[in-house]
């Protein structure tokens, strides 16, 4: 473990961090672009010792963590590629109409990074979700640096990467303020983060906990700033009975294979399955509960995470009316996370709001409905959630309209036919949800539109040509898309140099 750095010691960064804002601000898109072009190419020549470092830190596996790395530069790669084709960060420009009754000035629109975003990781993506990850990504490119409050689960890995983006800042001849990754302690250090005046907005990935304690600091402060925060979610499926007559055992098979994959630390892990009572039913169980049982305990990110695990599972199976159904090895050792899952009636899910909540790990709970009435209570009742998905041959869908309706009101995405882990980074993904699932169900923290987070418009009234930024300019020196006068194009304006 690295070194906790003492609260005293950060207002220098922050310092850093804003005078580097401030340059920054002054390059062109294209130069933006280039430096985080420069990032991918670090991170991507990084070699074993990255993996390593991520290995022993988190005990996630080698193909996990080379998979989640690429991801992790393509990000990078495709925020870059957004910016460009300015199709996150959309221009805006209304020429003057002079003879108008009243005239029309000329007004031009374009987007300025908020300033120095404080970016706090979860434990369960080092990579993707974590210093170098999707939130430090987006604040870069709406133009903003960053500071990364490093997570206690991996320090030297959050090093790794730092370095890594320091090389690339280096390169681009930026100065080093425009990313740095501070070893402090959460409930000291990242909250006095949150609370200086020189922070502008903040980005979260992790617990409900975590990210709501953040919100409410930032909403007090005198001058209330956004907090971007992608929590825990339960990620429902719903399960109608064409389909489980259907492919009872098929199901069961994906189910079990999607909420132990990761020992279920993911955000998007299928925590709750809604099935109907009905005489298919034990067929799904049985499967489910073979497969489960041929999973075998592993360790889990860190102890703290895994005593959670312990901890919230067996106050959850303490609930009134809730059945185990299977549980792995139970006398597996405590580091690890043993499969397993429970059942219950909708009926006492419906009268205690308890069994709605996430417990971080390879445990699913399956609950029974008797009626499509009491699958629709059960959706109508859920939070926010990042995703809900339904399980449904193509002939029932058209009769179950309203439980689908009632499902969109609840998350982020919505799955058909398939289940929720792995979250594709592309332009037409959402990763946020209603509260809790997210603190803003406006914005993504996956795919390029995570950028607008960190991005504000400003609008450009009567400026010279050559005062104007360049995506602004009549000549269109960046070639990219404008709406010009309501319409889209590439072209130059009149009167261009
Ligand atoms: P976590 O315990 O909330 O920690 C996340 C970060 O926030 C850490 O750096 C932590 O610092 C800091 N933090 C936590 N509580 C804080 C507080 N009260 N004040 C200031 N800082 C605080 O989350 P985790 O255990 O790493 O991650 C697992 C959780 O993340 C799960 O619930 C999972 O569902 C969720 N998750 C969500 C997504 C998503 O995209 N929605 C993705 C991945 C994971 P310290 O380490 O110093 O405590």
């Amino acid at each position: 473990m690295s070194e906790n750095i003492p609260i005293q010691e950060i207002d220098p960064y922050i310092i850093r961090a804003q005078e580097a804002f401030l340059r920054f601000k002054k390059l062109t898109l294209k130069e933006r672009a280039a430096f985080m072009y420069l990032v991918a190419d670090e991170i991507e020549s990084l070699g074993t010792e990255l993996i390593d470092a991520a290995q022993s830190e988190t005990s996630l596996g080698e193909g996990r963590l080379t998979g989640e790395k690429a991801r992790t530069v393509n990000q990078w790669r495709i925020y870059a590629d957004a910016l460009l084709n300015s199709n996150v960060l959309p221009v805006q420009i209304d020429t003057a109409i002079p003879g108008r009754t009243p005239p029309r000035p000329d007004i031009r629109k374009t987007y300025t990074g908020l300033g120095v975003v404080v970016v706090f990781g979860a434990s369960n993506f080092p990579f993707a979700f974590s210093t170098a990850g999707g939130d430090t990504a987006s604040a870069i490119a709406a133009g903003c640096s960053v500071i990364f409050k490093s997570h206690s689960g991996h320090p030297k890995t959050s090093a790794i990467m730092a370095s890594a983006i320091g090389r690339a800042a280096a390169k681009a001849g930026l100065p080093n303020g425009i990313f740095a990754a501070i070893a402090t302690d959460g409930a000291t250090g990242g909250q006095y983060l949150v609370k200086h005046p020189l922070v502008k907005a903040v980005g979260f990935t992790g617990s409900l906990y975590g990210g709501r304690a953040l919100f409410d600091l930032a909403s007090q402060r005198p001058d209330p700033i956004p907090v971007f925060a992608e929590m825990g979610s339960v990620n429902p499926v719903f399960l109608l009975p064409g389909r489980l007559a259907a492919s009872a055992e098929e199901v069961a098979t994906q189910y079990a294979g999607s909420l132990t994959l990761g020992v279920g630390q993911f955000c998007t892990n299928p925590g709750i399955f809604v099935a109907p009572n009905t005489s298919d039913l034990p067929r799904f169980l049985d499967t489910l509960a073979a497969q489960i049982s041929q999973i075998a305990p592993s360790r889990m990110l860190h102890p703290g995470i895994a005593a959670s695990y312990h901890k919230n599972k067996a106050d959850l199976l303490g609930q009134a009316g809730v059945d185990v159904l299977v549980a792995v090895n139970e006398d597996s050792p405590e580091t690890h996370g043993n499969a397993t899952v429970a059942t219950v009636s909708a009926q006492r899910f419906l009268a205690n709001p308890k069994l709605g909540e996430e417990v971080f790990g390879p445990f699913g709970l399956v609950v029974t409905y008797e009626s499509p009435s009491e699958a629709l209570a059960i959706a109508n009742q859920l939070e926010g959630q990042l995703t809900t998905t339904v399980l449904a041959e193509p002939s029932e869908l058209g009769q179950h309209t309203e439980l689908v309706a009632a499902l969109t009101e609840k998350c982020g995405r919505l799955l058909l036919n398939g289940f929720p882990t792995g979250v594709e980074v592309c332009g037409a993904m959402q990763h946020g949800g209603p509260y809790p699932a997210s603190t803003d169900s406006r914005f993504t923290s996956v795919g390029p539109d995570a950028i607008k987070r960190f991005a504000r418009p400003i609008s450009y009234q009567n400026w010279p040509d050559e005062m104007l930024p360049d995506e602004l300019k009549n000549a269109n020196p960046l070639g990219i898309w404008r709406t010009v006068n309501g319409e889209l194009n590439k072209g130059e304006l009149p009167g261009a140099v």
